[in-house]
Formats: C-alpha cells, structure tokens, sequence
C-alpha cells in the first residue's frame, strides 16, 4: 500500500463529541471518497489538538493548517479546495502566524512531554502507542531494572506531585515500598473537579496507554499487583477511552499475570466517581472506593501507611504519572535538564477567558506567566486590558498585570501568595468584575463542602452571606475584614484542602481589589458587571 499524501488529524475529544464530530468524520469520509482520495488522505481521529471553545478542529499535515468549527456541510470545501487544489480554506482556518510544524502546537511552541502524543496518535489504538516507544519504559523497569533503582530514578529526577501538592514522586513511592505488609495499591487520582481544569481529562481521553504504562511501573517499584483509577463520572469519553486500552494492554500481555515474562503480574480497574468535588481529595477518594461517603480522612496516618483498605497505598494525579515513562526512558538528569533546579520538567495548563486562543498547553516549570497569557494565550481578545488572572483553580489566588513576570512553578508562586494548583490559568480582562467572580467561588465552596467538620461547613456558609451583603449595596468596610479572619480560621482549623484553602481566592481578592469591593459594598456602580447602585 503506498503511504498517503496528506493527514487530516481531527479531535476526537468531549468537547468535539458536544460540537457533531461524528457526523464531520462521517461526511470527510464520504467526501474523500466521491473525490477518488480515499487512498491518497488518511483520517486519523486523535485527542485533542490544543484550541478549546473551537467546536470540531482538524488539522491537515503535511501543510500545518488547523480549522475551527467546522461543520459536516464545511467539510466538501475543505476536500475539494484544500485537499484536491492545494488552497488552504481561509473562513474556516484558525489564526496562525505561519503553519503549524508539530500536532498540538497551534498554541505555541511548547516543550511536550506529557503531551507528546496528543492530537497525535489515535488514542484507541495501542499499536499507535507502540510505535512512539510506548510500554518501553515498562519493559526497561521490570526486566533491567530492581524495583529500588526505578523509585531512585524518579526520585533523582526530582518529579513533584502535578495534582497541587508538589510532593516529591519518589519519597511517596519509596515510603509505600518500606510500608510493611504483601498487599498494597496503586491509585490513579483523576477525580478532576476543579472549575475550568480539564487537562487531566485531555490525557486521558489522548493518551490513555501511557497512564495505564506508568501505573504498572508505580506497581511494580511499591510492590503492588492493583491498580484503580479513579476518574470523574462525567468523563465518559476517558473512561470508554481507558476501558478499551486496558482490554488492549491485557490482550497484548503488558497488563494481568507475569508481564513480560518478568514474573511481575498487575492490573487495573476504572471506576467512576459520582461528582463530588471533595472527592478529588485523596483520603475522600479512598473513603469513595471502599464504598462509603467521600469524608476526608484525619491525618496522620497518611495513605502511604494506612490507605484504600487499609493499606499502604500511592495515590498519584493523572499528569504526574505521565511524566514517569519518559524519566525512565530518558533518565533523571534529562527530566532535570527541564525546569527550575526545585521544580524539575513541565507543567501542563488550561489557559481560559478573556484570551485570544484559549486551550491546553505544555511548558517548562519557570515559564513567566506573561509568556503564557500573551505568546501561547495570543493576548488578550479585542485588545482589551488586563485586570486579573486567577491561576489554580477556583481555590487559587488572584494576580494582577503587576504580578506577569512571576515565574510558573510550586516556589516562584509560593512567593506570590499563589499556587500551580490545577493548572487552570483564567484571564480577565476589564469588563470583568472580581466581586461577581469572588462570589461564584464562595458559592461553589458553600455547595461542595462535605460538611464533616464545622470551620468549613459553617466558614463557607458565612463567607457567602457577608458576600450577598456586598453584592447588594448593604455592607460596611469591616465586613471585608471579617472575611478575612473567618478565611484565616478556615485555613488553621478545616480539616482538608477544601476548607483550607478558601484563603487563597479571599484574601488575594479583597487585597489586589479593595476598592471594587469597597465599591459595591456602598452601592457605587461598578463599570466592570454595570451595576449601577443600589
Ligand atoms: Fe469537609 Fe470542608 Fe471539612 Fe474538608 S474542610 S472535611 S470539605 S467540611
């Protein structure tokens, strides 16, 4: 068979499945053939290309060039003129300063690790993953290396936990290996329910194998033979995604009894979670797996001594696991040559709101945040001000243009007041109002928290009705303050990250935005939500 001539990538992801993909893939299909290319084009259905908020994307290789929404009764054009006339269609083109050398990078240069093979490889076919090197790894672990080499190579490599912790990898896998007892796990947190975070679904829905590779290699470096993943049940594309490649590795032999032939055996089982943000904490998200209501647990003893069943057990995110086959096939000090000295390799982000080109990228860990807003975001749409960028999540901290040239790793944002939290980078430009925005957190806070323990359950509750005293004109300057203290005791005495970490958004808002706040709370009106008083 002679190779093809050209590539038409197309996203496969939620987002295209919400937008009619199948029917685009179905009428490119029928296209290709009325127009005798069938041979000639090849349609690879891949995860996700970068844009989000484009509706379906495909990209054409060799040329590079991406389009956006397109639509089932778009797709002739793009075949007869593009495919067959070698003109590229410029209504449905997304901008770009010249054509895209490598899948995924319409956002930007960008150093891809974890996503190296997504938007590139179909994701439902585990010959795609091995034919980039994927299950090397594996077999490099179990068949030249001890189970103590593979945790000194990640822990050599300096790999932090990408979940928002930034706990060393390899102190975790070490402590699980000296843990006493046969029966220990390995669990996969993908519960990711953090407002405008979806990269942890993107891997899994585009690259599904190497969490499942780099899973059995955490089994075999703690001593684990089971493995379960945990993934938000709203996620049905990653888990049909998931369920289809654990079939394939099984079927293939790198997953069940004796992989390898190395006497190692290991599997892994999917489950959904029901939804509940607290969930995506990881003693919560045990308490879930073994059934019961998702409860933070009290720690000490943490899972590494006393986790799912009681076991000694690894609990890693999605992205920290898929750094793992790379260190162990390229080494410690290559992961090291990525990054900042205390924050080794990359980090992958969501980049959201008032940008121009909205999406999922991959950088080095150190990368300015202004790189981030305005080469891989394109700068903010209609040339609009900046005013704020919430970076974390819903339970991170607001920063300001003041604060663009901070660098984007665990230490540099510690120094800010801020975390990496999920990655989520949401960008505000002046038309938005950060005591609306403020409110939406506190309100999401109130609805997620469990309840267990009453700083968290009666803080949050608080915070909001001080709130609704702003929003509505009838509030004095001292309520700002009273914020403030009821975050602080949240902080001290919640028992989890949730209760916690309200400080972050509260404090960091109320300080960067005082005089909005105070605005609103004397019933002035506010240019940003057009309020115009009481
Ligand atoms: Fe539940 Fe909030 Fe307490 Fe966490 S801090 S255990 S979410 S009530």
């Amino acid at each position: 068979m002679r190779p093809a001539r050209a590539q038409v990538l197309v996203a496969v992801d939620e987002e295209a499945r919400q937008a009619g993909v199948e029917r685009v893939l179905a009428a490119l299909r029928e296209a290709l053939r009325d127009y005798g290319l069938a041979e000639e084009v090849q349609v690879i259905e891949t995860g996700t290309l970068g844009p989000s908020g484009q509706g379906v994307v495909l990209a054409v290789y060799p040329d590079g060039v991406f389009y956006g929404r397109v639509q089932p009764q778009d797709v002739r054009e793009i075949v007869e003129v593009h495919l067959l006339k070698g003109r590229p269609v410029a209504r449905l083109r997304l901008p770009t300063a010249a054509p895209v050398a490598r899948p995924g990078e319409i956002l930007g240069r960008q150093t891809r690790v974890v996503l190296r093979n997504v938007g590139v490889i179909d994701p439902e076919n585990i010959e795609e993953y091995l034919a980039q090197g994927g299950y090397e790894a594996l077999a490099k672990a179990l068949l030249e290396m001890k189970p103590e080499e593979v945790i000194e190579e990640v822990r050599r490599a300096g790999l932090r936990g990408r979940g928002g912790a930034g706990f060393p990898t390899g102190v975790k896998w070490a402590a699980v290996r000296q843990a006493p007892g046969p029966e220990k796990y390995v669990v996969c947190n993908a519960d990711e329910g953090e407002p405008g975070t979806f990269k942890d679904r993107l891997l899994l829905e585009g690259d599904p194998h190497r969490i499942l590779e780099a899973m059995a290699i955490a089994g075999y470096a703690v001593g684990a033979q089971r493995g379960i993943i945990y993934v938000r049940g709203e996620y049905t594309l990653s888990l049909r995604r998931l369920e289809r490649a654990l079939a394939q590795a099984r079927a293939y032999g790198l997953l069940g009894e004796n992989i390898l032939e190395s006497g190692f055996s290991f599997d892994i089982e999917v489950r959904p979670g029901a939804g509940a943000y607290v969930c995506g904490e990881e003693t919560a998200l045990l308490e879930s797996l073994e059934g019961k209501r998702g409860w933070p647990r009290i720690r000490p003893p943490y899972p590494v001594t006393r986790g799912l069943w009681g076991k000694p057990t690894v609990v890693n995110n999605v992205e920290t696991l898929a750094n793992v086959p790379d260190i162990l096939l390229r080494g410690a000090a290559w992961f090291r040559s990525l990054g900042t000295p205390t924050c080794p390799g990359t980090k992958v982000y969501t980049i959201l709101g008032h940008v121009r080109f909205p999406g999922l990228v991959e950088v080095e860990m150190g990368t300015p945040l202004r790189a981030l807003i305005y080469e891989l975001g394109g700068g903010l749409r209609d040339g609009r001000a900046l005013k704020a960028v919430l970076i974390g999540g819903a339970a991170g901290a607001f920063l300001t243009a003041e604060d663009l040239d901070v660098r984007l790793d665990f230490d540099s944002l510690a120094g800010k007041a801020a975390v990496l939290g999920s990655g989520a980078v949401l960008v505000m430009d002046d038309t938005a109002c950060i005591v609306d925005m403020l409110g939406s957190i506190l309100r999401f806070f109130r609805h997620e928290s469990c309840g267990q323990c009453a700083p968290c359950r009666a803080g949050t509750d608080l915070l909001v009705r001080l709130w609704e005293g702003i929003r509505r004109g009838q509030a004095q300057e001292e309520a700002l303050d009273r914020m403030v203290e009821i975050t602080e005791v949240m902080r001290q005495a919640s028992l989890c990250p949730l209760g916690q970490s309200l400080a972050l958004p509260v404090r960091s808002a109320l300080e960067k935005f005082r005089p909005e706040f105070l605005g609103h709370a004397r019933g002035a009106p506010c240019p940003s939500c057009r309020r115009e008083g009481p």
